[in-house]
């Protein structure tokens, strides 16, 4: 069984989520800085970005996996199936640092025999 790099599956997700939060704000990280928005300037940008949100339902999704990940890593329960507790293995946590269920869950949920949250 390979082992679990906590620090490497860290980096990872930290990694994917800064890619994911500059692809859904359309790469304009940089603008906010810049100036102090007046307040219809900063709504327009809200909206946009909650439009941007809404067509990139499953970049969104994966997002909230990722912070969720981090969470988990943060209180120390990283690497157990949210459905049945057990370990995940650790070769699928490598491959997709974000998963939430082991492989017998996730195909459950595949195949709509399990409620999701
Ligand atoms: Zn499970």
């Amino acid at each position: 069984m390979s082992e679990l790099n906590l620090k490497k599956i860290k980096e990872s997700l930290v990694a994917e989520r800064e890619l994911l939060i500059s692809k859904l704000n359309g790469n304009d990280l940089s603008v906010d800085d810049a100036e102090t928005p007046d307040p219809v300037d900063l709504a327009v940008r809200n909206y946009s970005k909650n439009v941007m949100l809404a067509v990139s339902e499953n970049d969104s999704r994966q997002l909230i996996f990722i912070n969720e990940a981090l969470t988990r890593i943060g209180d120390e329960e990283y690497g157990a199936c949210l459905n049945c507790e057990k370990p995940i293995n650790p070769k699928r946590l490598n491959a997709v640092p974000w998963a939430r269920y082991c492989l017998n869950c996730q195909e459950l949920l595949e195949q709509g025999l399990l409620d999701e949250d």
